[in-house]
């Protein structure tokens, strides 16, 4: 599994871990969620699993994302190294105060798939 998938769903597991919290136990909404954290989390590895379940015993998320070279979790410096390599495509660390996972957002949002070519591309002529 790519970096940047674990990143995106561990993401979504944070959230829908919220959104459970918010709904009635018991009711639709509830089971709903939960059957989508099921399926996210039977596709995570199990140890990166464990370590999120340790952190989110306590109510906290598990990932963070990096805001310049600090943790947006606990705001602790990270080693320049961490953050560089955190710039790479999808990559994720750990931070080495609280625990968190860390994502980097792109600078310039990668563009969402679309069906269409943009202009410049079909104003070929033949
Ligand atoms: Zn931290």
């Amino acid at each position: 599994m790519y970096a940047a998938e674990v990143s995106s769903q561990l993401r979504s597991l944070n959230w829908l871990a919220q959104e459970i919290r918010r709904v009635p136990a018991g009711s639709r909404e509830g089971a709903l969620l939960q059957s989508q954290i099921d399926a996210l989390r039977a596709r995570l590895p199990v140890a990166l699993l464990a370590h999120h379940d340790r952190l989110t015993q306590g109510g906290r998320a598990s990932a963070a994302e990096v805001r310049g070279d600090r943790c947006g979790g606990c705001g602790a410096r990270l080693p320049a190294d961490r953050v560089a390599s955190l710039g790479q495509a999808g990559n994720f660390s750990v931070c080495p105060r609280c625990g968190v996972f860390l994502w980097a957002a792109k600078t310039g949002a990668r563009p969402r798939r679309q069906g269409t070519l943009p202009p410049a591309a079909r104003s070929r002529h033949d």
